[in-house]
């Protein structure tokens, strides 16, 4: 089997703020992995959080070798030894995990909902993403935004009360809202969840930074569901979470893709939380790959590639909230001709 990576330089439709950073471009990973005619893709959305950037992906990844594997069905030796040599580069790990499965399936025939027994129609509608911005921006977004049955909303400023007041002067549908760990005090997240509970919000993700006991308390008190997004990373972290949130947010480029994943939302279950499956800033290849698992999840927030221009794949389709999943075997996703591939690195020796 032959590895390449490549740059994906994703545009973004409007500048995109969260509380700790904003962008206009993400710079993601292609990886294609070619194997007796076959190509399996898969993305890498790295984030800046957790140190990692394009350059790094691709340096990682440079350093793995397929080229003792003939047999693309060992799917856990392979993923064992990339976990082993390459960790903790998740969204490296990511990639090659989704470009393996993609190859798995078109060795089959199948698309990968159908490898794991999932019903493509049992899925919950996934919320559209509104980041920081002022008043008037906020409100063209939401404007915008019509067409999208659920809001997620980026908190975490000096102003958020503003936010969600100049949001429901446009409409009254579901919110959901992320302060990305910014309310650093833990009667400054009561406060503002008690606020935000009177306002038509289902939930709440990553309040504050993981503090065991600050947070157990505030899951105890709190009027709304929280769920874990930057401490929810991999599976061993689940366990130590269930005492301070109620669901946990999985993303496949933060955990090492779909394998580890199902192992994520298996360890959430047996604890009895709540699972969301999210998403970076991704295409269509990311978005679909992850759409795969949404039977098995209660809230979905795949938007990502939404919020990008000139999608360098075709893959999900939107329905009225529901994301679609092609028929097609593995991921199920083809390129898009309407943009070219920014093809800037060579093979790698492997
Ligand atoms: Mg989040």
């Amino acid at each position: 089997m032959k590895l390449k990576t490549s740059k994906l330089d994703l545009n973004l439709k409007h500048t995109f703020r969260i509380s700790r950073e904003s962008s206009d471009v993400r710079n993601n990973v292609l990886v294609e992995i070619k194997h007796q005619g076959l190509t399996g893709f898969g993305e890498a959305a790295p984030s800046p959080h957790y140190n990692e950037s394009a350059d790094s992906v691709i340096d990682t990844l440079s350093r793995f070798s397929l080229e003792g594997y003939d047999d693309v069905f060992l799917l856990e030796d392979i993923l064992n030894h990339a976990i082993e040599t390459l960790s903790p580069n998740w969204s490296a790990i990511s990639a090659l995990d989704m470009a393996l499965h993609d190859l798995v399936g078109k060795k089959l025939g199948v698309p990968l909902y159908q490898l794991w027994g999932l019903n493509p129609a049992k899925t919950p509608q996934t919320s559209f993403t509104i980041g920081i911005a002022d008043k008037p921006e906020i409100q063209e977004k939401t404007r915008e935004a019509d067409k999208y049955p659920i809001l997620k909303v980026k908190l975490g400023t000096d102003n958020d009360e503003a936010i969600i007041a100049a949001i429901r002067e446009i409409t009254g549908k579901p919110i959901r809202v992320d302060a990305n760990a910014a309310w650093k005090d833990p009667a400054e997240a009561r406060l503002k969840i008690e606020w935000l509970a009177g306002r038509g919000i289902e939930f709440v993700e990553q309040p504050m930074p993981e503090r065991s006991e600050a947070m157990n308390r505030l899951k105890q008190e709190s009027p709304l569901p929280l769920f874990s997004d930057e401490d929810s990373r991999r599976p061993e972290d689940v366990p130590r979470l269930a005492d301070s949130f109620h669901g946990i947010n999985i993303k496949l480029t933060k955990c090492g893709g779909l394998r580890e994943a199902l192992k994520m939302i298996h360890i959430a279950r047996s604890l009895k939380m709540q699972v969301m499956l999210g998403c970076m800033i991704e295409s269509s290849l990311g978005i679909t790959a992850a759409a795969h698992l949404l039977s098995l999840v209660d809230f979905a927030d795949l938007d990502g590639h939404l919020l990008i221009q000139d999608d360098p794949f075709a893959g999900v389709s939107y329905d009225d909230g529901y994301l679609r999943i092609p028929d097609l075997p593995g991921i199920g996703v083809t390129r898009n001709p309407q943009k070219p591939q920014n093809d800037r690195t060579p093979i790698s020796p492997n």
